[in-house]
């Protein structure tokens, strides 16, 4: 067993996203539990230098400086990843920009508070892979990850039967499935529970984001993916289950508000006083569940389909997906054609020889370029909306 300090000292990859500037409130909020040992942001020079200059203690990093060398830059993240000096990395930055820093922090046997879910979804093998041999850990800040972790400690693998994810259903859990070809990008950006960045919000409207998190949640917490299912909960209250081989279910309730699972992962093993108030149950009065409906959100089953077959499909999965979702928010793909054009991706991938982390990179470079020059079946270009 690490021995773990009282101050927690982290090093934070995606400081100027919105998990990053949590994390920072966090630190500002538990100053004596919590503190800055470096900023990494990715390329908002302007934003990462007012971050510096409210910590001015905290090492700041540009991971994709405009002018200078990006080698240099990568060693530095690569440094810092194992660094004595950091007690705990947090990876909050987007997709897969963050994969090889949390291999690097878990070669050196740091603890990892991960926000990013692409990390696990791309490369949940090699991660596994990593843990195992360099005995780290990985803390999920996911909320409905974190609810399951919270619903694990003290119990014994064998008995756990399954994990139950839940999902709001996002904008669009009632409209007319025969109107999801005119969805607009400000309609898909307007979630009802949870205020996210863009990508996040579109990948919750297809419930891709679902089907991600199920991959997530088979390599966190090593559950078979039958044993791991989705159920709707509009209210968002109720962040995810787990279901006991004694027929008990239990669930881990609070207020929508990343600050909670940031929370509870960098606080871990202890509890920080205060972070949000409590949900009022009698407040709230009801808490609905319904079954996921399979034809409005095929996205989790094709999720799922991808990561039963493992390899590559996963990272093709990522980043068709990501892909597609760059393409609707341009206003270059219909929101309907989103998840169908990540089928035609991983329908036409190539299998992988050797799962390794550069054979990763390339299962998404090539997903991505397939997905921006795709032809639909009829053989048209989709590169452009349909007149
Ligand atoms: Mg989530």
């Amino acid at each position: 067993m690490k021995s773990r300090p009282s101050l927690r000292r982290l090093a934070l990859l995606g400081a100027t996203g919105s998990i990053g500037r949590q994390v920072c409130d966090l630190v500002e909020r538990y100053p004596s539990r919590l503190a800055l040992h470096a900023l990494v942001a990715g390329s908002d020079a302007a934003a990462l230098e007012a971050l510096a200059r409210r910590y001015p203690e905290a090492h700041a990093l540009l991971a994709h400086p405009a002018a200078d060398d990006p080698d240099r830059a990568a060693r530095a993240i690569d440094d810092l990843m194992r660094d004595p000096e950091v007690d705990l990395v947090v990876i909050a930055a987007a997709g897969s920009a963050a994969l090889a820093p949390t291999l690097a922090a878990l070669e050196a046997g740091k603890d990892i508070a991960l926000a990013t879910k692409e990390v696990l979804v791309m490369a949940g093998e090699l991660v596994r892979e990593r843990m195992r041999r360099h005995g780290s850990q990985i803390f999920p800040i996911d909320s409905e990850h974190s609810a399951i972790w919270q619903c694990l400690w003290g119990e014994k693998e064998r008995a756990v039967r399954r994990l139950i994810l839940t999902g709001s259903g996002g904008p669009f859990l009632r409209r007319p499935l025969e109107t999801f070809g005119s969805v607009t990008i400000a309609e898909a950006l307007a979630h009802p529970r949870w205020k996210m960045g863009p990508k996040i919000t579109v990948d919750s409207a297809t419930m891709m984001n679902k089907g991600l998190e199920v991959i997530e949640a088979h390599f966190l917490f090593d559950v078979p993916y039958q044993a791991i299912d989705v159920v709707v909960h509009p209210q968002s209250v109720v962040h995810s289950m787990v279901e006991f081989v004694d027929g008990s279910i239990k669930a881990q309730l609070g207020i929508p508000d990343m600050h909670l699972p940031i929370a509870v992962a960098l606080g871990f093993p202890e509890r920080l006083e205060g972070v949000t108030t409590a949900p009022d149950l009698a407040t709230l009065g009801q808490l609905s569940f319904e079954a996921l409906d399979l034809e409005r959100y095929p996205a989790v089953a094709l999720a799922r389909e991808a990561g039963e077959r493992g390899g590559t499909a996963p990272a093709v999965l990522n980043a068709a997906n990501e892909e597609a979702v760059a393409l609707f928010l341009k206003g270059q793909r219909r929101f309907d054609d989103i998840v169908p054009s990540v089928r035609r991706a991983m329908e036409a991938a190539p299998p992988a020889r050797e799962l390794t982390l550069s054979a990763l990179v390339e299962a998404d470079r090539w997903a991505r370029a397939r997905v921006r020059a795709s032809v639909d079946g009829a053989g048209r270009l989709r590169s452009k909306l349909p007149a």
